[in-house]
């Protein structure tokens, strides 16, 4: 039996978090693997000393040295507090070399190893936290663990067959032999043995690449907050923690709004039936949320609302694009040029309507003012826009879900301004204007989810 334990940084920023996150990964039966995000507020510092100008190198690993000495003074003694530092000291000297080099900045993946820098202190602590507990244990990068990725800077990808040979060498072992490996989550070496990140809070993603290389039997993502909700609980205070999900549930729920888990974090564990649980660092006696395969079904209409706000709606018409599916391509092509994430598309006779982030709206027509301008009759656009996901059981093999639904909305006052149904079975996705999205949430979990 292999579990995979994943703890964001909340659950490592302080003595006493860590110190409960280690009891946890103890605690446990059969092998354990923990992989771990940086101390909270690491990564964001390194990512402003990357973006300022005249930050010194010294003033910024002063920070980092403090936050990890700290705890570690707090936590540690003798040999262990000692050998801990010379390790750490060893870090901070190489990343102290690669700060002030400045050759190193021209590599376009400079930043990637800058601002995964935190996760390889964090691990080092973490470990020594369990050695001083009495487990036996060693922290591992993700280069040593043998974490491949792939892709441009920033934006990774684990490549899932090289890195389950890799960690199979590299991490089973250890296992194998009661040793708790402690994994540095949020990125993976490139073909070059170069970090590449993968994107903003990515450790999620990383611990689920560790749970389908490692084959492992569960997958614990320990994070601040009790699991997923019915709603956002800031707009909806009735809202409860979902028990249970399937996997498309979740994976609807985490893309569009809910910040419990990294959206691409449910694929390399559906892959291989893995079931992920979501709990709360700080209160392990909770339930926290079941995602896996089989969930039975509940007969619950709705069990999740999430929305999205700060999106547009782009709109081109041309005339006839249903008889012409090149346009559509071309369209669809200089949107893909632009590098935009599309939330929803939907068609008719003569027009396309995309829905995008407000942040985007300016490349994105950038890049479509660049088709033919006979192709193109007009382009227009409504900002502040706000999706809304509405994720339930089989809602697309129930008759009458939709009128329920829209009644709902209707009842908030609001105007449906796009929508998307049909391309999961799980969700229906709508727009509405931001400023009536917050409504229409409180509407549809009033009527179906109560509380
Ligand atoms: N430390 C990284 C971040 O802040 C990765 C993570 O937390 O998951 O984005
Ligand atoms: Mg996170």
């Amino acid at each position: 039996m292999i579990t995979v334990l994943k703890f964001g940084g909340t659950s490592v920023g302080s003595a006493e978090a860590i110190r409960r996150s280690a009891k946890i990964i103890a605690a446990g039966n059969g092998g354990r693997v923990a992989v771990v995000s940086a101390m909270s507020g690491v990564t964001n510092h390194l990512i402003q000393f990357l973006e300022s100008d005249n930050a010194r190198t010294d003033d910024a690993l002063a920070l980092l040295i403090k936050k990890h000495m700290d705890v570690a003074n707090e936590l540690l003694t003798g040999k262990l507090l000692k050998e801990f530092t010379k390790g750490f000291n060893e870090r901070v000297d190489s990343l102290r070399d690669l700060l002030n080099d400045k050759g190193a900045r021209s590599d376009p993946y400079f930043n990637d190893n800058i601002s995964s820098q935190g996760e390889r202190l964090s691990v080092l602590l973490l470990s020594y936290i369990l050695m001083s507990m009495g487990r036996e244990s060693v922290s591992l990068t993700s280069e040593e663990a043998g974490i491949y990725a792939a892709g441009p800077p920033g934006l990774g990808t684990a490549d899932l067959q090289k890195t389950s040979a890799g960690l199979m060498m590299n991490v089973k072992p250890l296992i194998l032999r009661g040793v708790i490996p402690v994994i540095t989550g949020f990125y993976g070496r490139n073909e070059d043995g170069k970090p590449l990140t993968f994107g903003r809070g990515g450790s999620d993603y990383s611990a689920a690449v560790v749970a389908n290389g490692l084959d492992a039997d569960c997958l614990e993502i320990w994070t601040d907050v009790d699991g997923f909700m019915s709603a956002d609980p800031r707009v909806v205070p009735e809202a409860i923690v979902i028990d249970e999900m399937n996997f498309g549930e979740a994976a609807e729920l985490a893309y569009l709004g809910a910040k419990v888990l990294h959206p691409r974090t449910i694929e390399p564990v559906r892959m291989k039936h893995i079931p992920v649980k979501v709990k709360n660092s700080a209160k392990p006696e909770r339930p926290g949320t079941l995602i896996h395969h089989l969930r039975a079904p509940k007969n619950e209409m709705l069990r999740s609302v999430a929305m999205k706000a700060d999106l547009s709606i782009i709109t081109v018409g041309s005339s006839e694009i249903a008889y012409r599916p090149r346009m559509v391509a071309r369209i669809i092509d200089k949107i893909a040029d632009a590098g935009v994430i599309v939330y929803a598309i939907s068609t008719s006779l003569s027009t396309v309507a995309l829905l995008i982030h407000n942040l985007d709206v300016k490349e994105t027509l950038k890049h479509l003012n660049l088709l033919d301008p006979t192709d193109v009759e007009r382009i227009d656009v409504k900002s502040n826009m706000a999706l809304i996901c509405a994720v339930g059981d089989d809602l697309l093999r129930r008759c009458g879900v939709s009128a329920e639904i829209f009644g709902a909305v209707f009842e908030a006052g609001a105007n449906v301004e796009l929508i998307s149904e049909g391309a999961s079975d799980v969700s229906l996705n709508f727009v509405v204007p931001t400023d009536m999205a917050i409504g229409v949430v409180k509407s549809l979990h009033r009527k179906f989810v109560g509380g």
